[in-house]
């Protein structure tokens, strides 16, 4: 057995024939005393032929592996503007040099430059120059790119990859990626996570062309390489592969189905962001929706506070991509665990139980209207909704919904367009909002319940603390009956209810959201299609008397071991 050892940069484990991938490369030779006027023209058709191929790569990748991916391609040609690395080429050209030797010096001289930056993330940009050189260069020479020569899909490999190399070759052919160079930070470690191939980069010399065609494993999760595996290690990396395609096979035939229950009750299940650059995972995932943008991020993400522009342009990339699904953006939860150093907040002995979200936000109305206003105007780019966190108490409902129509008075009065029905509804993820949930039903567009503070207040469990950890569960009965309450009364009040908490992603608790009356579901992208899946087993009629049983245990191993029996 031979293991060679890299950095893993997309998860999985794929096992076949290794393919050193042969580049096309252009042999630059140097002239002097070139007809300046002749090379300007070759180096601008040259330019104009790489814009179009990255225009078209990028549309590529906006298909294969959504916006974050497209705009690696649009970054690109936007190199083809810059007036430094333009400029460099312009001068060699000037002295009569011909184009191709301007073009390579130019590109050599930027990618130094940026590898010898401290900043990992600009090392890694010295390639996305070389890349931009090498297509400028092909251009010129007329150099046509190495494609994969190979009847059956292989374990591509290479010294290293340029991210336009991996969008152009042929997906089906690649079951796996291995380079000797690159790292995590790479665009081709990013494009290969999000056309979900297992990659490991950075083998080292020791991975070589002599390791063309023979037979390996790349296992993503370790970053390995292994050639010749032992018996045992076969037998472990054999049942991993079994268990992946199981789960691939159960998610292909869960994409493009409805969430419905078993005797057709719809539900939805939608995803949890951070960013507007989650939202390619959302799609890649199926997710019908946005249940919490967490806004917060936005605000820990920047050195101060974000604008109303920087804000309305988040939100409305989120609304954009979602195309008139819902997105449900939940204000500035800050404090408890959430620090953003530039608010000065003051310390407090309690933080989980002070100046925190709503609160904070209340007594800063300025500051919060800047976020409502922005949210507002992205109203007008798709089903954007508001919601509140951390509620106690009827008057704080009140409050910001005053102050959300202060904000749209103002956007009227400015000309601006935004959802004149804008929803506002409420996180439910404290004792006091769950034994109100009648009374805040009456002032709230819909719920949203927060398991994982509705736990923790409810248990008096903090989740960070170990010793009472065995407290911080979704089964003890206490919490079952305060979710059972939430749900129920946001029925009887005829809004919606839907969960964001990480329970929500619970296969074993999902049968008793859905008996009493749960609509959405609210995860990480990549629980989508197992939760999907997990609804799809079962009916109301079931999933009532599994409610019921569960309600009568008096404690939380009770309820866990009945639920464990019956799960699907
Ligand atoms: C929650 O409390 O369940 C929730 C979704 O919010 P957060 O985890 O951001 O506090
Ligand atoms: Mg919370």
């Amino acid at each position: 057995m031979k293991i060679i050892q890299g950095q893993g940069v997309s998860k999985g484990i794929e096992q076949g024939t290794i393919y050193f991938y042969h580049r096309a490369a252009a042999q630059v030779e140097m002239r002097t005393g070139a007809d300046e006027q002749e090379e300007r023209s070759r180096l601008e058709r040259a330019k104009e032929r790489t814009a179009q191929q990255l225009s078209d790569m990028a549309e590529k990748a906006r298909e294969e592996a959504g916006d974050e991916a497209a705009v690696l391609f649009e970054t690109h040609a936007m190199f083809l503007e810059d007036e430094d690395y333009m400029g460099a080429m312009d001068e060699l050209l000037s002295q009569g040099f011909n184009a191709e030797y301007a073009v390579d010096q130019a590109g050599q001289e930027f990618a130094a430059m940026l590898a010898s930056m401290e900043d990992p993330y600009m090392q890694a940009r010295a390639a996305d120059i070389k890349d931009v050189t090498g297509r400028i260069l092909n251009n010129l020479m007329g150099v046509v790119e190495g494609g994969i020569d190979s009847q059956v899909p292989v374990i591509l490999a290479a010294d290293d990859l340029a991210p336009s190399e991996t969008i152009q070759l042929d997906k089906s052919k690649i079951l796996a990626i291995a380079t000797q160079k690159g790292s995590g930070n790479s665009h081709t470690a990013i494009l290969a996570r999000t056309m979900g191939i297992p990659a490991v980069c950075g083998l080292g010399e020791d991975f070589n062309e002599d390791f063309h065609g023979k037979q390996a494993y790349i296992v993503g999760e370790t970053g390995q390489l292994i050639l010749e595996p032992d018996e045992e290690t076969l037998v472990s990396l054999k049942a991993r592969h079994a268990k992946q395609e199981e789960t691939r096979e159960l998610m292909r035939s869960m994409v493009g189905q409805e969430d419905v229950t078993l005797d057709g009750k719809r539900v939805h299940v939608y995803c949890n962001i951070g960013s507007p650059e989650d939202v390619a995972s959302v799609l890649a995932n199926d997710g019908q929706g946005i249940g919490l943008f967490r806004s917060e991020f936005l605000f820990m993400d920047s050195a101060e506070l974000p604008s109303e522009e920087e804000q309305f342009n988040a939100y409305r990339k989120v609304a954009s991509a979602l195309k008139g699904a819902p997105v449900i953006i939940r204000t500035l939860d800050v404090g408890g665990d959430k620090e953003i150093p530039y608010l000065h907040m003051v310390k407090e002995d309690n933080p989980f139980m002070g100046f925190r979200a709503v609160r904070y936000c209340l007594a800063n109305p300025d500051q919060y209207k800047v976020q409502l206003r922005a949210l507002l105007r992205a109203s007008a780019f798709g089903d954007v909704k508001i919601m509140i966190p951390l509620v106690t108490c009827v008057e704080e409902v009140l409050a910001v919904k005053e102050l959300v129509e202060q904000c749209k008075a103002e956007l009227s009065e400015e000309g601006r367009k935004f959802n004149e029905n804008i929803e506002v509804g409420i996180m439910v993820e404290t004792p006091a909002a769950s034994l109100l949930a009648d009374r805040l039903a009456e002032v709230a567009d819909f719920f949203s319940i927060g398991t994982n503070d509705l736990i923790g207040y409810t248990m008096c469990a903090d989740r960070g603390n170990d010793t009472i950890s065995n407290l911080y569960q979704v089964y003890y009965p206490a919490v079952l009956r305060s979710l059972k309450n939430i749900i129920e009364s946001g029925v009887k009040a005829g809004i919606m209810v839907g969960m964001c908490g990480e329970a929500a992603a619970d296969p074993l608790l999902e049968p008793l959201l859905i008996s009493w009356g749960l609509e959405e579901f609210s995860m990480s992208a990549p629980s989508i299609l197992r939760a999907r899946k997990t609804i799809s087993q079962w009916t109301k009629a079931e999933c009532d008397e599994l409610a019921e049983k569960a309600l009568a245990c008096n404690t939380a191993a009770e309820v866990k071991a009945l639920l464990e029996s019956a799960a699907r």
